[in-house]
């Protein structure tokens, strides 16, 4: 707890001096930098070597500091009671007044926002009095940290920084609901879309069954291990590394379980680390089971399908 205490001081002085710093969430981790200031801002492209078109997420303690930068309207409010802190980030329209820097936003009028609900990182936003643009903290494309180790594996030394706190607890990123015009989902992530649709009225989610993922960072090959993934495999190929959720007779030094009994959530939390481990041992090829399309189900899909994309 002390030692908490003290890293939050450093990591302040840091995010204070503009510099980045990798923080928990309960997503996965965040390349954290003050949200306000371009300079910060620019340091996180550049780690993450990141398309300066491709727009970060800021997040905020609460909805008293969202105020000072974001427009809020009644949908919001009853997706932040129920959701927030948590899982999700919504698309909200800028206000004139804001103070969010311009690279954040690639110059538009509107900002992705989220509330993190890990207790370090709220602890930590509590105590500045800016907003955290925090990407997360990966080289741009590749699989996203769910661990410090994950942080260190990609960054090396070159984070003055990483603030510890344990693994991810959800492991796969926000669910982003874009809330300009007609609310819409742009990524699938830790909240499901039926209990957001269910929020919202009859009217605003007609189009509910059209998921339309439009977000410039998940058009693309994105969340990729860099070799191969071959989805919906019933069985594995000869040195494939086979991704399970269902606990099988046979033993095979191939296998590698995220979950045993099919638990979707525990799927979710060890899915990256489980791609990451896969790629340390050298393998050339993964082949991943079906998954059923439920739940965080439908996120871990979205996921192993951009994967799988050559
Ligand atoms: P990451 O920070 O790595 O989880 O990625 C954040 C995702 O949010 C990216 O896919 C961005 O394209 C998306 N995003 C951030 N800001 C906006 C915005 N203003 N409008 C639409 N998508 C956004
Ligand atoms: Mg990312």
């Amino acid at each position: 707890m002390k030692k908490n205490d003290s890293n939050i001081k450093k990591a302040i002085k840091y995010l204070n001096n503009n510099e980045c710093i990798a923080i928990p969430t309960e997503t996965v981790y965040g390349l954290a930098g003050n949200a306000y200031s371009d300079k910060a801002v620019s340091r996180i492209y550049k780690l993450k070597k990141r398309p300066s078109n491709n727009p970060l997420i800021a997040h905020y303690y609460n909805l008293k500091d969202l105020k000072k930068d974001c427009e809020i309207d009644i949908t919001f409010k009853r997706l932040y009671k129920k959701f927030c802190p948590g899982p999700i980030s919504f698309v909200l329209k800028l206000k004139k007044t804001s103070r969010i820097s311009k690279i954040i936003t690639n110059n538009s009028n509107s900002i992705a926002v989220r509330f993190p609900s890990h207790s370090l990182t709220r602890k930590l936003l509590k105590k500045i009095n800016y907003p955290l643009a925090a990407p997360s903290a990966n080289i741009s494309s590749s699989i996203s940290p769910v661990s410090k180790q994950d942080v260190i594996d990609e960054f090396g030394p070159k984070l003055k920084l990483i603030l510890d706190g344990g693994s991810s607890k959800i492991g796969l990123e926000s669910t982003i609901i874009n809330l300009i015009g007609k609310p819409h989902i742009l990524r699938l992530g830790g909240v499901n879309s039926k209990s957001i649709y269910k929020l919202i009225s009859p009217f605003e989610s007609k189009n509910k069954k059209k998921i339309k993922i439009k977000v410039p960072g998940t058009s693309k090959l994105h969340y990729s291990p860099g070799i191969p993934v071959r989805l919906n495999a019933k069985k594995n190929y000869q040195n494939e590394a086979y991704i399970l959720i269902k606990k099988r007779k046979k033993l095979d030094k191939n296998y590698f379980y995220i979950s045993k009994k099919n638990n979707l959530k525990e799927a979710a939390k060890n899915l990256y680390g489980t791609l990451r481990i896969i790629k340390k041992y050298g393998y050339k090829k993964i082949a991943i089971e079906k998954i059923p399309n439920i739940n965080i189900g439908e996120a871990i899909n979205d996921r192993i399908l951009r994967a799988s994309k050559k």
